[in-house]
């Protein structure tokens, strides 16, 4: 579809495209073509979608596959794709259930990048290509050292290998974002090491991000209450751990899993 055939059918349906909603609708559709041919989906594949819009990625994956699962919040938009044939559960990605799936494809809103990647490799899945904004993405592959290593660069990281495989201009889209998209590939895959508590992990590279120009020791000692930890039990940590002179954006997954598991252990010694 043309930027101004998006325009127009916004306007017939009496979408006025909200920023809230993260709705920056793909005008170049041979970025769509990209995209389901990068996703590699077989028939039988079950595809999930989020964020469908007015279903430019929808109606390939359709044809790529009869196992979609769309789910789209705008109400209007939803109902514009089912009466074009396509089913389509309206809800919010962050809330609804998502379904079990092999592959995803999305061009999702900005605003909920973080939490439904999160959401999306809790489920587990094959593969995924989703289209994220540029600075989003290069959180999302950074390595521990790089200028963009965040907490959400371990917590995906961790459990899947992310890459940049495309860029795609800000005049790609109606309206024009303020800045320039990538497409990025995840693969799930194990950690090669052991995470005594995923849910600990999680709250200590919380913990630890917010934080992250200190070094881990000074960290530690002052959220030692928010780590369920004493004081006594924080001092063991820090003079027993070997990383504590680091500051939490050099540490990689490995080394804050390390961290995870010792407070684990405090905790249930
Ligand atoms: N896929 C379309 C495209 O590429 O043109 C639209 C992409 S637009 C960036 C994001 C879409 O996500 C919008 O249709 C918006 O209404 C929808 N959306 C926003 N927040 C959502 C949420 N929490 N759950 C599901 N869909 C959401």
């Amino acid at each position: 579809m043309t930027f101004r055939g998006v325009a127009g059918e916004l306007k017939s349906l009496g979408v006025r495209p909200s920023r809230n909603l993260g709705q920056n609708f793909l005008t170049d559709t041979g970025i769509a073509d990209w995209m389901v041919a990068r996703a590699d989906i077989g028939p039988h594949d079950r595809v999930l979608e989020i964020g469908p819009g007015l279903g430019v990625l929808t109606e390939r994956l359709a044809r790529a596959t009869d196992r979609l699962t769309v789910l789209e919040l705008d109400r209007r938009l939803a109902e514009n794709l089912r009466r074009k044939g396509l089913s389509v559960i309206q809800g919010d990605a962050m809330e609804t259930e998502l379904p079990e799936f092999d592959i995803a494809v999305s061009n999702l809103p900005y605003q909920i990048s973080s939490g439904i990647t999160l959401r999306l490799l809790d489920r587990g899945f094959r593969r995924a290509v989703l289209m994220f904004q540029k600075e989003f993405a290069e959180h999302l592959v950074a390595k521990p050292g790089d200028a963009s290593y965040s907490r959400i660069s371990v917590m995906a990281g961790y459990r899947s290998e992310c890459s940049i495989i495309k860029q795609v201009p800000k005049s790609c889209f109606y309206p024009a974002p303020k800045v320039d998209s990538s497409i990025v590939e995840i693969i799930p895959r194990h950690p090669d090491f052991d995470i005594a508590s995923e849910e600990g992990f999680g709250e200590t590279v919380r913990i630890l991000f917010s934080h992250k120009n200190r070094k881990a020791r000074n960290g530690i000692m002052s959220e030692h209450e928010a780590l369920g930890l004493g004081k006594d039990g924080a001092r063991e940590l820090t003079e027993n751990l070997p990383h504590m002179d680091r500051r939490p954006i050099t540490l990689s997954a490995r080394e804050l899993a390390e961290i995870s598991n010792a407070i684990n252990d405090i905790r249930n010694a």
